[in-house]
């Protein structure tokens, strides 16, 4: 720190001000926006590879800030899992995921699962077993439509703990599913050992794979790896027709990306529920 002659001192570069600013603004305003009902939720479809059907979708939120406009998650989520308000947000994304396909469902639409992403914090610092019961007891959805999406961090620290968590939910009937696989740091050899249901294999997997020989036989092999510990393999970010019918020949069973559809709100989301066939 350096003493500038107005007997304030400073800390940084005046440019990185503004960054501060607006990461401070951020962070005291997500309170708010739990409070204040400014967060919500799209929902984009996965599409079963085989059938072309729609067989699940994921939970995304969305901030609708009321002087910044809408903020996208990989701006506040990384803020939120900083500050460990990211247990309430969790919370509240659960719920209305759960509450949300209960309505759809007594409606008598097509019943698939809803994904939610969790984040891994809430496997250390949050009693995460007592968080989904209650809310599915509040909600009364059936647990097995409903699937939890966390990343290869949560294997990091207390691994027994961890799988004995995820054991106990999937004794609920929960789905477990690891996402941005590949990205992280566990290992091929690691994945044995977890009671997962399926793997979403990272966009940058997917991405340009029709051309990169190299990259599409790690996938050939990862593919067949998973499979052969009989879990699903969901590719994510398919974008072209391409990508996804060289997806479907490596056998994904499941397929998710603009190419299908972007996160819809959950009134868009309804109308392409009313429209698939049911069960
Ligand atoms: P994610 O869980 O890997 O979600 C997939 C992201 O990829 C979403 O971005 C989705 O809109 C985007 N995406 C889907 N298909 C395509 C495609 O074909 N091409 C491209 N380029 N992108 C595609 P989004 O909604 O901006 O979310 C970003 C990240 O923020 C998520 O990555 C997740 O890590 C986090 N996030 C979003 N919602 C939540 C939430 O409710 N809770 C938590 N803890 N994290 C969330
Ligand atoms: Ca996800
Ligand atoms: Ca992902
Ligand atoms: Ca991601």
């Amino acid at each position: 720190a350096k003493e500038e002659g107005d007997g304030c001192y400073r800390f940084f570069k005046p440019n990185l001000l503004p960054l501060i600013e607006e990461k401070m603004r951020l962070e005291n305003g997500l309170y708010k926006a739990l409070q204040e009902n400014q967060f919500s939720l799209y929902y984009q479809p996965k599409i079963n590879a085989a059938t072309g059907e729609l067989c699940g979708i994921e939970a995304l939120i969305r901030w609708k800030h009321p002087d910044l406009g809408l903020v996208p998650p990989d701006k506040f989520i990384p803020l939120a899992e900083e500050s460990g308000f990211i247990l309430e947000i969790d919370r509240w994304v659960f719920r209305e995921a759960c509450r949300q396909n209960k309505v759809w469902q007594d409606a008598g639409l097509k019943q698939i699962s809803v994904s939610v992403n969790i984040s891994a914090r809430h496997f250390y610092q949050g009693n995460l077993k007592e968080m989904i019961l209650s809310e599915l007891k509040a909600t009364g959805l059936d647990p097995h439509y409903v699937s939890l999406e966390i990343t290869e961090g949560v294997f990091m620290r207390n691994i027994d703990q961890v799988i004995d968590t995820i054991l106990y939910l999937r004794n609920l009937g929960i789905q477990i599913s690891i996402d941005d696989f590949g990205t992280g740091y566990s290992s091929l050899n690691q994945l044995q050992r977890l009671p997962i249901s399926d793997v979403k294999l990272d966009r940058s997997f997917i991405q340009g794979i029709t051309s990169d020989d190299k990259k599409s036989s790690i996938v050939r092999a990862i593919i067949e790896l998973v499979h052969s510990m009989n879990m699903k393999v969901v590719a994510e970010g398919v974008e072209t027709l391409d990508e996804s019918r060289f997806c479907k020949e490596l056998k994904c069973d499941e397929l998710q990306g603009y190419l299908f559809s972007r996160p819809l709100p959950a009134d868009e989301l309804e109308v392409m529920l009313a429209q698939a066939d049911p069960e």
